[in-house]
């Protein structure tokens, strides 16, 4: 039997096939490269998308969250708040600026920032909140714009993982002060290299990120901060382009995949399927799934052993990596969450008979 991959990319490449010679093609000739066409006319795509003022491509998410943070004056001896059931990314971002990282626990329901618990980290070093998105599911936004009022701090939402999700009818992204995206292939919408962006209603922000992308200038040869080379090609941004159009189509089929194993496994002890808010739509970055009975390892292996590949995201929560070997609280939602996920395979066309082997085997592993 064939091994089935985590995420598979070939049926959307080959039913892209044409169209990315094309554009290959069309750059290729232009000899543009570097802050062309493409690049501009996917930057008006991505705005209107959004419903956006600015949306500002950048060499990938990592830089959107640093730059977004830098663009709106968080520096050392600033505080940011953010949650530790993350990609390492969200907290690297805040302390390459120099600020503090300081975690609240996540909802153990939705893997989300904790709302309620978030209040009591606010001190009047507070610059900034990172709601991180994750797993495509909106964190709650309507509690965090609530805090963000209240005590005059930012938010910065990272989107990485939630592109085309909203939050009551809003694309996520386009609430907070600022939207951190990544265009890493793997992530709903994905080029095939690296790529982020940034998009805010702000004009300052935006002024100041689109100086940051290029050496801190606004013009050629004259740099006013120390920026950084930050900018998307123009191969990935006519990549982009072309699977724009379908991104609120494959969310849907994301979201129907998601749907048939929740239905097939949602009674099942020892499991626990995801959770879906009212309040969003989840895009189903990953298929999240909690093994509750202490098996998580074994069912991983015991999946592997048949060919079928699972993820741990993310093992080691980011208040445990070693550069917070300084922080010594502990955040038991995030560290159980760490022990129970798995990500089981998903993809837009993800095909109903991989899901059945998928459940299967899950089934025969939990009844045998
Ligand atoms: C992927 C990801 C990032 C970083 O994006 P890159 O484009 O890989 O730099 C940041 N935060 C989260 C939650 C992510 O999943």
């Amino acid at each position: 039997m064939n091994k089935i991959p985590i995420l598979d990319l070939q049926p959307e490449i080959q039913f892209l096939r044409d169209k990315l010679n094309a554009a290959f093609q069309d750059v290729l000739h232009s000899g543009q490269f570097i802050m062309g066409p493409q690049v501009k006319a996917l930057e008006a795509e991505l705005a209107d998308f959004l419903g956006v003022k600015h949306a500002i491509t950048l060499n990938s998410g990592t830089d959107a969250l640093v730059i977004g943070l830098r663009a709106l004056g968080i520096n050392e001896g600033d505080e940011v708040i953010t949650t530790p059931f993350t990609f390492y990314a969200t907290a690297e971002a805040i302390q390459h600026v120099g600020a503090r990282t300081v975690f609240v626990d996540i909802n153990p329901e939705n893997f989300n920032i904790n709302t309620e618990t978030l209040e009591e980290k606010i001190t009047d070093r507070t610059k900034a909140i990172i709601p991180v998105h994750l797993f495509g599911q909106a964190a709650n936004m309507t509690s965090l714009l609530a805090l963000a009022q209240k005590y005059k701090v930012k938010i910065i939402e990272d989107v990485a993982q939630a592109f085309g999700g909203t939050y009551r009818n809003k694309m996520l992204g386009s609430i907070g002060d600022v939207g951190c995206f990544s265009f890493f292939p793997s992530k709903n919408l994905g080029a095939y290299g690296d790529g982020g962006l940034l998009a805010t209603n702000s004009d300052e922000v935006a002024e100041v990120a689109k100086m940051l992308r290029s050496h801190g200038s606004k013009r050629k040869y004259y740099n006013e901060l120390v920026g950084y080379n930050s900018r998307l090609d123009e191969i990935q941004a006519a990549v982009l382009r072309i699977k724009l159009p379908y991104i609120q189509e494959w969310n849907d089929k994301r979201r129907q995949a998601a749907a048939y194993y929740s239905e097939a496994l949602r009674d099942i002890r020892g499991i626990q399927v995801p959770q879906e808010e009212s309040y969003g739509k989840h895009v189903y970055h990953q298929y999240t799934i909690r093994i509750t009975n202490g098996k998580r390892e074994a069912l991983k292996t015991y999946l592997e052993d048949q060919g079928i590949s699972s993820m741990v995201y993310y093992p080691t929560p980011v208040h445990k990596l070693p550069i917070f070997e300084d922080v010594h609280e502990s955040f038991p939602a995030s560290e159980q969450a760490a022990a129970e996920v798995l990500s089981l395979p998903i993809w837009p066309n993800i095909q109903r008979e991989i899901q059945d082997r998928i459940i299967s085997i899950i089934k025969d592993f939990i009844y045998r």
